[in-house]
C-alpha cells in the first residue's frame, strides 16, 4: 500500500442498475457536436469534420438523481443530454470494427454547460474548461452492462424533458460518429483504459435550466433518470 501525505481522494464512481457493485471511473470524455441539427442550432457546420473533444474530471460525474446542484458562475446553464459509453477494456488505436469490445456498458447522462463562459471562450479563443469542467457537471443514471441490454444500442431516442415539456427529442441514428467511430478517434489521441466514460455528443434543443427546474431524460433501451436542480449559490 503506497503511503500518502493526504489522504487519498476518493475513487470516483458511478452505480451500475441492479448490483452494490459500482463502476470506477477514470475519465471522461465529451464529443462536440455530433448531432447535425444541434450543430447548427450552434452556428457550425455539420458536415463531416473530425469528431473533436473535451473532459471533464472524473469526479464532476454525479448520480442523475435526487437534487443537482446550480453551478456558480452563470446564468445560462444549459442541458445537453447525451448517451454514455462506459470503457471496460483498454485500446490504443483501435479500428472501428473492433472498438465495440472495450465497451462494458451504457447510460445516459447530462453534459451540464455554462453557455455564457463557453460563449466568451470561444470568443476569445480560450479553453472550455470552465464552461463544461465544473463540480457536478456531468449527471449520470445507472449503468447497464451490454449484456443486459442484449447489444449495442446503435437507435433509439434521445430526449430530455423540463418541467414537463420535451426539450430535447433526438435518436442515436443520428450520431454523425456512431459510438465506433468515437472510441477509435479517442483511441488514436489517448490510450483508452478501463473505467474511462465517453459523452457522446447532443441532440438539438438544448437550452437553459432555471434553479427548481425537474428534469427528466433518457435514451430508449438504455436508461432514464429524473432531477431536480437546486438552488442558485448564494
Ligand atoms: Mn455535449
Amino acid at each position: 500500500m503506497t503511503d500518502f501525505v493526504i489522504p487519498a481522494p476518493a475513487q470516483p464512481s458511478v452505480a451500475v442498475e441492479g448490483s452494490v457493485a459500482r463502476f470506477p471511473i477514470r475519465r471522461v470524455f465529451c464529443v462536440g457536436r455530433n448531432y447535425a441539427a444541434h450543430a447548427r442550432e450552434m452556428g457550425n457546420d455539420p458536415t463531416r469534420e473530425p469528431p473533436f473533444f473535451f473532459s471533464k474530471p472524473a469526479d464532476a460525474v454525479v448520480p442523475a438523481a435526487s437534487v443537482v446542484p446550480y453551478p456558480s458562475l452563470t446564468d445560462n446553464l444549459h442541458h445537453e443530454v447525451e448517451l454514455v459509453v462506459a470503457i471496460g477494456r483498454g485500446g490504443t488505436d483501435v479500428e472501428a470494427a473492433d472498438a465495440l469490445a472495450l465497451v462494458w456498458g451504457y447510460g445516459v447522462g447530462v453534459d451540464l454547460t455554462r453557455r455564457d463562459l463557453q460563449d466568451v471562450a470561444k470568443k476569445m479563443g480560450r479553453p472550455w474548461d470552465w464552461a463544461k469542467g465544473f463540480d457536478a457537471s456531468a449527471p449520470c443514471s445507472a449503468l447497464r452492462p451490454v449484456s443486459a441490454l442484449g447489444g449495442h444500442p446503435s437507435a433509439g431516442r434521445v430526449w430530455l424533458e423540463v418541467n414537463g415539456d420535451v426539450r430535447q427529442d433526438g435518436d442515436l441514428r443520428e450520431l454523425i460518429w456512431p459510438v465506433a467511430d468515437v472510441i477509435a478517434h479517442v483511441s488514436r489521441a489517448v490510450a483508452l483504459q478501463p473505467g474511462d466514460l465517453i459523452f457522446t455528443g447532443t441532440p438539438a434543443g438544448v437550452g437553459a435550466l432555471q434553479p427548481g427546474d425537474r428534469v427528466r431524460g433518457g435514451v430508449e433501451g438504455v436508461a432514464t433518470f429524473e432531477f431536480e436542480m437546486g438552488p442558485r449559490p448564494r
